[in-house]
C-alpha cells in the first residue's frame, strides 16, 4: 500500500517490546512538551502493558489534551442520506450484495425533515455520511452536492446548522473542488487497515477494493483545496498496534508533502451490522484496555490533532474517553437514512447498531457532571482558521483560549434554546465558575456576549 512500509512497522513494533522506564518516561515528558512524536516511540507506547506504566501513559495523554484543548469537547450528529453501495465491505450492512436492508436514498425533502428535527434538538453540527451510490439520474457528487445545499438551507426558527462535514467514498480531483466550493468543512475518509492484505481481503468488490485509491484521496482532496482532512483505522480488522502505526506512518506523509497533518482522527470500532458476518465477530478485535491505550498514545503521539468518538461506544467507555484525548463526540445518532424521523415510510436499514442511546440533552448533562464544557462552536472553519493556519494556533495550545470562549457563548444559547431544566440549572453554574476563571477583560467581553444571548441574537463567536 503506497505510503505504508509494513517491514518498518513490523520491525518497529518488535524491537519495541525492548523499551524499559527510563526511556518510556523520556517519551512521555517529550510528549507533554506538546511534540509530535517519532513512530519508534509512538510503538514503544503500543507496546507497554503493565498497569502502572499504562496510567502514566493515561495521566500524560489527558494533560496534552487539556494543554491544547481545555475542557471543550465539540458535539455533532451523523446524517446518513443514503445507504446505497457499490461496495461489498464485509464488515458493513451497506454492502451491496445484501438482501436484508431497505435501501434508500433521501430525497430533499426528506433531508430537510431530518435535517429539522437535529435542529429541533439543539444540533449545529452535521457530519454527512453515505454508501458509494446515488439515486438513479444523479451521479454521486452530484447528489452529495444537492444534499449539502439541502442542509445548510434547512432552518427551524433562527436555528441553522453552522458546519456540514462529510464522510464520503473517494472522489476525483475536480469533484474534491466542487465539494469544497459547497461550504464543507472536514472531508472524513478512514482507510478502514493499512494492512494491505487484510484491505484486499475485507474489500473484494467495487471502487473501493483498490487501496491506493483510497489512501490517495486524501492527497486528492488536500490539492483540490480541502485543507481540513479527517483520517481513521476500522479496528478489529487487524492488529491495533500495527493499524495505529500505519495511520501514523499515513500522517508523516502528509506532514511531508502539505506541511499539515489530519484536522482529526476517528477511532471506530467494528459494531454488529445486519447481513454482515464478520462484523459479529471481528476477526482481530480490540478489548476495551487495548482501545483506551490506543487513544491515550494517539493523543500524546499527534497532540495537535481532534480525535473523534462516535455513538458505536457505550456511555460509560466514552466518559473515560474523554479524559484520555477525545475532543469530538456524535450525540443522539442514527445510521439509518431518515433514521431521526417518526415516519416508517422515511426509514431505511441502519449501518450497524449503536452504543450510546442517550439523548443530546443527557450527554449535554453528562458532560457537565464530568466538567466538560459542551460546545457547539463552528468559528475556526467560518473563520477560516482551516489547514495550516488552524495547525499553527493548535500547536502551541493557544487555540483552547477561543475553544473556551466559543464553547460558554453556545452552551449558553444552547441552555436557552433546549436545555431540560435539570441541565440548564447544572450548565449555569458551570457557566457562573468558567467565567470567574477568566482575566477581567475576557470576563467583560464573555458577559456582552452573554447579554447578546439574552436579547435573542444568536451565533456570535471569536
Ligand atoms: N461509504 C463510504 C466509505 O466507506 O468510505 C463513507 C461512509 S461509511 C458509511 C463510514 C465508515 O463507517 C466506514 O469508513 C467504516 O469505517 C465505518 N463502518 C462500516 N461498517 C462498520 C461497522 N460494522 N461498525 C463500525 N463502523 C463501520
Ligand atoms: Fe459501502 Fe462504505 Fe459500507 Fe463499504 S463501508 S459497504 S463503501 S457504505
Amino acid at each position: 500500500m503506497k505510503y505504508i512500509n509494513a517491514e518498518k512497522i513490523n520491525n518497529l513494533l518488535s524491537k519495541a517490546v525492548n523499551t524499559d522506564q527510563r526511556a518510556l518516561d523520556a517519551i512521555l515528558k517529550k510528549s507533554r512538551a506538546l511534540k509530535r512524536l517519532t513512530l519508534a516511540e509512538s510503538a514503544a507506547l503500543l507496546a507497554v502493558n503493565d498497569p502502572e506504566s499504562i496510567q502514566k501513559i493515561f495521566s500524560a495523554a489527558n494533560s496534552v489534551k487539556e494543554e491544547i484543548y481545555g475542557r471543550r469537547i465539540v458535539l455533532f450528529a451523523p446524517l446518513y442520506i443514503s445507504n446505497l453501495c457499490a461496495n461489498n465491505c464485509l464488515y458493513c450492512a451497506f454492502k451491496a450484495d445484501n438482501p436484508l436492508i431497505k435501501r434508500k436514498a433521501l430525497t430533499v425533502p426528506e433531508i430537510n425533515h431530518q435535517v429539522e428535527w437535529l435542529l429541533g434538538r439543539g444540533h449545529k453540527r452535521i457530519l454527512m455520511v453515505c454508501g458509494e451510490g446515488a439515486p438513479e439520474a444523479k451521479s454521486n457528487i452530484d447528489y452529495y452536492l444537492q444534499a449539502v445545499e439541502a442542509i445548510y438551507a434547512a432552518g427551524v426558527g433562527k436555528h441553522k446548522i453552522k458546519r456540514v462535514n462529510v464522510n464520503c467514498a473517494p472522489l476525483a480531483a475536480s469533484e474534491f473542488k466542487r465539494l469544497k466550493e459547497s461550504g464543507i468543512g472536514t472531508y472524513q475518509v478512514f482507510q478502514e487497515t493499512y494492512h494491505e492484505e487484510t484491505y484486499r481481503r475485507m474489500h473484494p468488490k467495487g471502487p473501493k477494493s483498490d487501496p491506493d485509491n483510497r489512501i490517495d484521496a486524501v492527497d486528492r482532496a488536500f490539492t483540490a483545496g480541502i485543507d481540513d482532512i479527517g483520517i481513521g483505522v476500522l479496528y478489529g480488522l487487524y492488529d491495533y498496534r500495527f493499524e495505529t502505526l500505519g495511520l501514523l506512518s499515513h500522517i508523516e506523509h502528509m506532514e511531508e508533502k502539505f506541511k499539515v497533518g489530519p484536522h482529526t482522527i476517528s477511532v471506530p470500532r467494528i459494531e454488529p451490522a445486519e447481513g454482515a458476518q464478520l462484523s459479529f465477530n471481528p476477526p482481530s478485535k480490540i478489548s476495551d484496555e487495548e482501545f483506551k491505550k490506543v487513544v491515550a498514545v494517539l493523543r500524546l503521539s499527534v497532540p495537535y490533532t481532534g480525535i473523534i468518538m462516535s455513538t458505536r461506544e457505550d456511555p460509560l467507555l466514552r466518559d473515560t474517553l474523554l479524559s484520555l484525548g477525545v475532543s469530538q463526540i456524535s450525540a443522539e445518532s442514527s445510521t439509518s437514512p431518515g433514521g431521526y424521523s417518526a415516519s416508517a415510510e422515511e426509514q431505511a436499514g441502519g449501518q450497524f447498531s449503536l452504543g450510546d442511546h442517550r439523548s443530546l440533552d443527557e450527554i449535554v448533562g453528562t458532560l457537565i457532571a464530568h466538567d466538560y464544557i459542551p460546545s457547539f462552536c463552528a468559528a475556526c472553519y467560518r473563520m477560516n482558521r482551516t489547514g495550516e493556519s488552524f495547525m499553527q494556533l493548535a500547536k502551541p495550545g493557544t487555540i483552547k483560549g477561543k475553544c473556551k470562549m466559543n464553547a460558554l457563548i453556545t452552551l449558553k444559547e444552547y441552555l436557552d434554546d433546549f436545555a431540560s431544566v435539570s441541565v440548564r440549572d447544572a450548565g449555569s453554574k458551570m457557566i457562573t465558575r468558567y467565567l470567574k476563571q477568566l482575566d477581567p477583560p475576557e470576563q467583560a467581553k464573555l458577559r456582552e456576549f452573554f447579554n447578546h444571548v439574552e436579547k435573542g441574537l444568536r451565533d456570535e463567536y471569536v
